[in-house]
């Protein structure tokens, strides 16, 4: 027999909670307001700007923000061929239909070579070179864009991976970091992050994406290999499919814990600058001046 919503005669699109098109939608909005309004992520004079990647949950970030604020996108082409060009047409195809401004900035051009190139040559390992890329130019383009505010498109699921990871790996001052509204310390050359689509598990944004027919290329990058996060995410979704409920608990917990480990961390985590590029960071030189130096790339 047919599920029927919870609130409504009609047929379910969606088991736990079991919704029709209409108030899934509605559901998933709504906790996207209410975790915006609880965490205090947004304010009424804030410039926002959505890091985006072409894949569905920044998309669906954008297309939620975009309901009741003035957006713009913010994307970085990291240059990585069969993927982000293709990631990046949809991106493209869904702010010209919605007519909402769209920024983005490759590292081919800040840097003069693409993230293929550079590994070409040999060193670093991917995820690592590429993390350390996007986060700063993100940073360094929303700032000089006027954002007040960058929002991004992490979910639940990836928060989940997040927080285990550190735990995995004895970085509780990293963890110390995320939630909704990541960071430690303010800094006028660091643009805040925040999530608002942090209570949204990765299978409703699916869903969500699906019913709103948004087409993002359901594209892998070819560097995932280097990820440990993805072997945390085979071992979580193993442990959920077992014992239902378990990434919502691990983010119960450590929402618990949260303003102890900001206390804890807050003290020793000022920003400095970067000797070479006066970025914010937190050693002398920043991750991505360390890079530049070792390929004897271009300055920032
Ligand atoms: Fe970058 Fe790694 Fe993500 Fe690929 S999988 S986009 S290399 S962080
Ligand atoms: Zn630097």
């Amino acid at each position: 027999m047919k599920m029927k919503c919870a609130r409504c005669q009609k047929s379910a699109v969606f088991r736990n909670p079991a919704y029709c098109r209409e108030h899934f939608i509605s559901y998933i909005e709504r906790k996207v307001w209410s975790t915006i309004a609880r965490y205090k992520l947004i304010g009424k004079n804030d410039a926002i700007f959505v890091a985006c990647s072409g894949g569905k949950d920044s998309t669906v970030c954008l297309h939620i923000l975009s309901q009741r604020y003035q957006v713009e996108a913010l994307a970085i082409d990291e240059g990585i061929a069969g993927y982000r060009d293709l990631t990046l047409l949809d991106l493209r195809a869904y702010c010209a239909a919605h007519r909402i401004p769209l920024h983005v900035y490759s590292i081919k051009h800040l840097f003069g070579k693409t993230l293929d190139e550079l590994l070409k040559k040999g060193s670093g390992l991917p995820c690592t070179l590429c993390g350390a890329f996007r986060r700063s130019l993100l940073n360094r383009c929303a700032r000089e864009l006027g954002a007040t505010v960058i929002a991004t498109g992490h979910n639940l699921d990836d928060e989940a991976q997040s927080v285990l990871m550190n735990f995995l790996r004895n970085q509780l001052a990293v963890s110390a970091r995320l939630g909704p509204a990541t960071g430690l310390v303010k800094d006028l050359h660091f643009v805040p992050r925040v999530k608002p689509m942090y209570f949204c598990t990765e299978k409703e944004i699916t869903a969500y994406a699906y019913l709103m027919n948004f087409s993002p290329t359901f594209t892998e990058c070819p560097y995932t290999w280097d990820s440990y996060r993805n072997t945390v995410r085979a071992h979580l979704n193993t442990y959920e499919e077992n014992h239902r409920g378990t990434k919502k608990a691990l983010i119960r917990s450590f929402l618990h814990l949260m303003p102890m480990l900001k206390a804890r961390y807050r003290t020793t985590s000022a920003l400095s600058r970067c000797h070479d590029c006066g970025e914010p960071c937190a050693a002398d030189r920043c991750q991505v001046c360390s890079q530049l130096k070792k390929f004897q790339m271009k300055k920032y």
